[in-house]
């Protein structure tokens, strides 16, 4: 793993759901000393821990529908740490998120993922997930060494309760109305580093977006 310089830096992932965030996420934490925070793993571990929050959002997330800002916004605070180097996975979806995270956190880079909505649905309906961790697995490209079960834990895969055709739609929807404004945002944000990254295939995307990050963004 690769040292960050003692200056931390702040990376947003973007993209549509389904999109690879999560595993390009996950490449990066391997390589780098990052804190990665999903909002949607944040929100999910609420709802099978069965909290008053939990409670609060299960129905937006089953429906595929944003939780209200705020309550995104409060978890978001309580995550981060200004001395650490964060990758922001699933946040900001909205420009009021979004104002609200600059204002809160130097923001060094915005990477945009760009996939294609064909590839998006086909990989959201073979998606299995540990839920605790986050992993995810398909049982074509990418999957576990046992059947039904987490590799590094053993525990039970799921399916995603919003990775149904209904609530997939409904998604995409919002990330159209709602979330892909906020790259138009960021593109006008001075000192932010914006790039876009497109492709099929988390794996080629990265071998291309490690070197920009580390040219570009982590100085390193
Ligand atoms: P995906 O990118 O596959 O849709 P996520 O795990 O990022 O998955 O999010 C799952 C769900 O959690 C979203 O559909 C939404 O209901 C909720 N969610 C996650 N992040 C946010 C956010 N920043 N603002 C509002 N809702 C969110």
């Amino acid at each position: 793993m690769t040292t960050l310089s003692k200056i931390a830096k702040n990376i947003i992932i973007f993209g549509a759901p389904g999109g690879g965030k999560g595993t390009i996420c996950n490449k990066l934490v391997k390589d780098f000393q990052f804190t990665h925070i999903s909002t949607g793993n944040l929100l999910r571990n609420q709802v099978a821990k069965n909290t008053a929050l939990g409670t609060q959002v299960k129905s937006f997330l089953a429906e595929g529908l944003l939780v209200p800002d705020q309550i995104v916004v409060d978890i978001i605070k309580s995550e981060i740490n200004q001395k650490d180097s964060h990758l922001f996975d699933g946040f900001p979806r909205t420009i009021e998120q979004a104002s609200i995270l600059i204002q809160a956190l130097k923001i060094d880079a915005v990477i945009s993922l760009e996939i294609p909505f064909e590839v998006i649905i086909e990989r959201l309906s073979n998606r299995w997930i540990h839920i605790p961790s986050g992993r995810t697995y398909a049982y074509d490209y990418n999957p576990p060494i046992k059947h039904g079960l987490d590799d590094i834990t053993g525990e039970a895969l799921i399916q995603r309760e919003d990775d149904n055709p209904i609530s997939i739609k409904r998604r995409l929807e919002e990330y159209e109305k709602v979330t892909s404004p906020v790259l138009n945002f960021f593109s006008q944000q001075q000192n932010i580093k914006f790039s876009n990254f497109k492709g099929s295939e988390s794996n080629v995307i990265y071998k291309n977006l490690k070197p920009f990050l580390v040219e570009h963004v982590l100085n390193i």
